[in-house]
């Protein structure tokens, strides 16, 4: 880094920030060039793929649905409850082993290219205040009505946003109702729906590119995900330095003939690097927590390279090790163990998920005396059977005690039909012949099992009795 960089960096704060610590309003410069493109391609694939998913049926079910209050979370047609604690377990490290991976090979290419808020802020309402305000740097004289009418498109979006984001959570269908009916007979749906819109419009109105600087996590733990190998866009300071601006020549309007001292650099410090990027930073500062790797100063300074006749690529995606002339290394160990880590994860997931049965079973004893010891001698056992149904279809579960001769399971709700998907608890009670007990307990054994045998398990459970002591019956049924 040149010592006049070095200075620079000492005096600066934040990007956004004047000198007085007033917010520096940044208007960025649109770059025109080949990753732009890109960026679109991929931008309006994923706001295409938010805005499509809620009406898209997979076994009759939205690829996504995150039924909070029914503690329901439906991924890709499977449909995962509060018991699943397992592969959902799984799946949330899988996601964060995924974003170490891609942050290791590839910077903040989720940032850049993938983020909603980049992906909003950058393709949907940026290019709207430029229709209504004008390219930044080349603002025309605006009539007053611009402003309000292009807030007016923020709201109109920010709801259509809004709406999407709650069918993630409540359905379309159900949305759909709601928005036919008053907002009175759904008052809390209305509420976050207002909320989120009121979010959208603050973040993206106003807040902008604070989300990435102050408000998400990510920027702050990108040093210790990133490594000298990863690829991130920079700046190649060997190739650069020393900048200078350029001068045309006398002779000739000719660009292509600067006449630039041959000591200098590249570079020719014209700053549109800096005027295009959305976080208001400067690239040839080096490394900064502020760059999302979105690639715009690489459009802008490939068009300046072209224009005065220079290799394009001062500002490219490389690595750190790659410009500073250190040997790229293609093996490290965290290229070598977030792959392994991830395929474990994976691996376990797609085993636990193909071992799934298709229904939860979950035994729970019954409120009150362990046991109580009947009038014929018999002892009885309270006990609540929970079953979950995991089958498209409604299905009939039967419960049977399957290991001791004159033992039988009573109760008004065996068999039950549990409807799919649904959750049902059944009262039951399990009477047992007293001298089944020994030292106070029976370990026994419940089939529990569909009509169509289509379903069964067998599940142990401890039964509770009498000591064969002289303890008294009533003194014992307190005191197991
Ligand atoms: S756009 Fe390129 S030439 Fe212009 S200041 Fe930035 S790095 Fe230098
Ligand atoms: S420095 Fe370049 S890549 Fe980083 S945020 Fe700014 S424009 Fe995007």
């Amino acid at each position: 880094m040149s010592a006049a960089t070095a200075d620079k960096q000492t005096d600066r704060v934040l990007s956004t920030l004047n000198a007085d610590g007033s917010r520096r309003w940044l208007k960025p410069w649109l770059s025109r060039g080949r990753y732009l493109r890109r960026r679109r391609v991929v931008a309006y694939g994923l706001i295409s793929v938010f805005t499509i998913t809620p009406y898209l049926r997979i076994g009759g079910k939205p690829p996504i649905l995150l039924d909070i209050p029914a503690r329901e979370f439906t991924l890709f047609g499977t449909t995962f409850y509060p018991t699943d604690t397992l592969p959902l377990a799984l799946m949330i490290l899988s996601v964060f082993v995924s974003i170490f991976l891609l942050t290791a090979f590839f910077g903040r290419v989720w940032c850049g290219w993938a983020c909603p808020q980049t992906v909003y802020m950058e393709f949907l309402y940026r290019p709207i205040e430029r229709l209504f305000e004008g390219k930044p740097g080349r603002q025309r004289k605006l009539g007053a009505w611009r402003k309000p009418a292009k807030f007016a498109v923020f709201l109109v979006i920010s709801m259509f946003l809004a709406h999407t984001f709650l069918a993630y959570f409540v359905g379309v269908d159900r949305l759909w109702l709601w928005v036919q009916s008053s907002p009175a007979q759904h008052p809390f749906a209305f509420l976050v729906m207002a909320a989120t819109t009121g979010l959208m419009m603050f973040d993206f109105a106003f807040f902008r590119e604070q989300t990435c600087l102050v408000a998400c996590p990510y920027g702050r733990f990108q040093s210790v995900m990133l490594d000298r190998q990863s690829l991130i866009v920079t700046y190649d300071e060997q190739r650069g330095e020393p900048r200078g601006k350029i001068t045309k020549s006398k002779k000739s309007k000719d660009v292509r003939l600067p006449v630039a001292a041959e000591a200098r650099g590249d570079c020719v410090d014209c700053g549109l690097c800096v005027r295009t990027c959305p976080t208001g930073i400067d690239i040839r500062e080096g490394l900064q927590m502020e760059c999302i790797g979105c690639a715009q100063c690489i459009d802008a300074c490939d068009d300046v390279m072209e224009k005065i006749g220079r290799k394009k690529g001062l500002i490219r995606y490389s690595s750190q090790a790659a410009v500073s002339g250190e040997p790229v290394k293609l093996l490290r160990p965290r290229v070598v163990i977030y792959p392994a880590l991830l395929l474990g994860l994976l691996t376990g997931l797609v085993l636990v998920l193909a071992g799934r049965q298709p229904a939860d079973i979950t035994l729970l004893r019954g409120a009150g005396s362990p046991f109580v010891v009947l009038p014929d001698g018999n002892v009885s056992n309270q006990l609540h059977v929970k079953v979950r149904n995991r089958a498209a279809e409604a299905a009939t579960f039967q419960v049977e005690l399957i290991d001791v001769t004159n033992g039988q399971v009573v109760s008004s709700n065996n068999p039950f039909t549990v409807g799919s998907g649904e959750a049902h608890d059944a009262p039951m009670t399990i009477i047992v012949p007293r001298d089944v007990f020994k030292d106070g307990r029976r370990d026994i054994q419940l089939r529990i099992a569909t009509e169509d045998n289509a379903f069964s398990t067998i599940r142990p459970y401890r039964l509770l009795g009498p000591w064969s002591s002289g303890i008294s019956d009533a003194e014992q049924s307190h005191d197991p």
